[in-house]
């Protein structure tokens, strides 16, 4: 009698899991409240566009290391679901793997597609050092009395679980560290992040997972105890979009990656191969992409255009993250001062300040016309100077002027 009833308790909330992301409705929302967000996700549509017809700014695949730190807040009701490390570790190591083409699963992917897998470079270390230079082992931990905290239709009440004061944890400085909340959503959602905006960082960046949906051990819960949901946010957070585009029931919507096919709508489950939605399409779907909604077992890689496409929102507005010294040591611009990253470049600079500057600047071409204007967030700053002749250009700020080179 009491196996029965885990069964009628863990069906409903897996068994049916129609909602098994938020982003989409969740990055709509916070565009149509937020103009600069919004103005952000633009700028990024115009990169996605750029990169999908071919125009990348930031040469081709590289496989140079990108580690990215990692901290990990873990909010829970009951102690059993105040995850251990060996849990949070099992999720680190899985992440690496599916991001390194090293799953052990990879034979699943139909021969067809099987050569678009490739190694991304990208490494997630949980953090070793906190904001306050203090030593950590990259996990906070919280207890609370609120049910289903990050619950979806809490944006926007006084429940967040993103601030302390709300019943959640702070973010550590997002410039620097990747934020991932582990806890209860409820209403049958596994994940959510938001897809990243060219302008400001805003206090809710980073990334939600439910504990049952965490890892590979511990609370973790078939059929999504593969650790794969995480992949799958990450996947967002760096910038990709789901197979069938932003909206699902039509062949046309993209995703700006030319390596994978048109696609209708979401695939649940395992599919069998060739499952087609779009007539076009004759090998059908690939919804084993990491970026569809399979069941962990089924859900297997990311595309090599995927991969690019995440590297070049990594160098360019995620870039600060692996300038952090969350685990690898680079020293904060000094007051006044201000440091520029790539330069040269061949379009996109990223420009550090000190992190109390939220200040304008303006950029001077050497005719000394101002051809763009900026503005930092917490002394972070995206520019994007394609389109523009290749040669030198000056920023201004109050204090200080810095030359930045545009090449080719
Ligand atoms: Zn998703």
């Amino acid at each position: 009698m009491r196996c029965l009833l885990c069964v009628l308790i863990i069906v409903p909330f897996f068994g049916l899991a129609q909602h098994r992301c938020a982003t989409d409705v969740l990055t709509q929302r916070q565009s149509e409240h937020n103009l600069d967000y919004a103005e952000g996700l633009d700028e990024m549509k115009q990169l996605a566009t750029r990169f999908e017809s071919g125009t990348k700014t930031i040469g081709s695949r590289d496989s140079k290391k990108i580690i990215i730190p990692v901290v990990v807040h873990v909010i829970y009701r009951e102690e059993s679901d105040n995850i251990s490390m060996d849990q949070i570790h099992s999720q680190i190591d899985l992440l690496n793997r599916d991001f390194n083409w090293l799953q052990s699963d990879k034979n699943k992917i139909p021969e067809t597609w099987r050569d678009l897998g490739s190694a991304s470079g990208f490494e997630f270390r949980l953090a070793e050092k906190d904001p306050d230079g203090n030593f950590t082992n990259g996990v906070t931990r919280k207890q609370t009395d609120i049910e289903n905290i990050a619950n979806v239709d809490n944006v926007g009440s006084d429940i967040k679980y993103y601030k302390a004061a709300n019943g959640g944890t702070n973010p550590w400085y997002q410039a620097h560290y990747l934020n991932i909340w582990v806890c209860e959503i409820g209403n049958r959602v596994l994940g959510y992040t938001y897809l990243p905006s060219a302008n400001n960082v805003e206090p809710n960046d980073g990334i939600v997972i439910e504990a049952r949906a965490f890892g590979t051990n511990g609370t973790a819960i078939a059929p999504y105890d593969g650790g794969r949901t995480l992949v799958h946010e990450m996947g967002h957070y760096f910038g990709l979009r789901h197979l069938w585009g932003g909206e699902e029931g039509t062949c046309t919507n993209t995703d700006y990656m030319s390596d994978t096919p048109w696609q209708r709508e979401a695939n649940f489950k395992c599919s069998s191969f060739p499952a087609i939605s779009c007539p076009a399409e004759r090998d059908g779907d690939m919804f084993m992409n990491f970026m569809d909604y399979a069941d962990d077992t089924c859900s297997l890689f990311f595309t090599k255009n995927q991969i690019e496409y995440m590297q070049l929102v990594v160098r360019t507005v995620k870039v600060t993250l692996i300038h952090s010294d969350g685990v690898t040591g680079i020293t904060e611009s000094q007051d006044g001062q201000i440091s520029v990253f790539p330069n040269p470049s061949d379009g996109v600079f990223t420009i550090y300040a000190n992190s109390t500057n939220n200040g304008v600047f303006r950029i001077i071409n050497a005719q000394g016309q101002i051809i763009s204007n900026g503005r930092f967030y917490q002394g972070v700053a995206s520019l994007d100077l394609m389109g523009n002749p290749k040669g030198i250009y000056y920023l201004r700020s109050e204090q200080v002027a810095k030359p930045l080179v545009l090449h080719y």
